[in-house]
């Protein structure tokens, strides 16, 4: 993710009964082909100084396998909820910092919410690092370039001796758990 076009909500524009807004953001993720576009629907209410925005997203995402190089299309559909104090009250009160870094709350400051900002954390959180087009992708053969989803190579028989199998499982499983 590099970029995201900007969008800020000024808070004093926020009415007593709160704001709607449904929005497409352009956004342009690393490694993807071009922008894409993820569709924004939040609610923004106020208490006081206090900012609560609850919201959803859905994307379509296009990632490219990090085993079989495939592109393959990735969905996201989620709902989030942030809550934003005036950034002044942060300096005033360490113990407050604490605790907002629990509850998922930000700050803001010349009445300004950079919505575009948080938009960018919840995709951010949920792009896999390791993008797989499928939990079991069998990626690519090392020695004849043949993707091993659409059926074994002869390399591969040829290659693991077959006392070393059970270790290669073993590997493998311990890759799978990291992801
Ligand atoms: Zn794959
Ligand atoms: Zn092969």
């Amino acid at each position: 993710m590099r970029k995201i076009f900007d969008m800020r909500l000024n808070v004093s524009d926020i009415p007593d009964d709160g704001l709607q807004a449904e929005l497409d953001l352009p956004v342009e993720i690393s490694g993807s082909a071009g922008p894409e576009v993820v569709h924004v629907r939040i609610n923004a209410s106020r208490f006081g100084k206090k900012i609560l925005i609850e919201g959803s997203l859905k994307m379509s995402l296009s990632l490219e396998c990090s085993r079989c190089l495939k592109e393959y299309s990735f969905p996201l559909d989620l709902a989030f909820r942030d809550e934003y104090n005036p950034v002044e009250e942060f300096e005033n009160e360490d113990e407050q910092e604490l605790t907002g870094r629990e509850l998922d709350i930000s700050s803001y400051s010349n009445d300004e919410i950079d919505i575009s900002e948080l938009i960018k954390e919840q995709v951010l959180l949920n792009v896999p690092m390791k993008p797989l087009c499928r939990s079991d992708c069998q990626g690519i053969c090392p020695g004849c370039g043949k993707h091993l989803n659409e059926g074994s190579c002869e390399c591969k028989a040829k290659e693991i001796d077959p006392r070393l199998a059970p270790l290669k499982k073993l590997k493998e499983s311990m890759k799978d758990q990291d992801v």
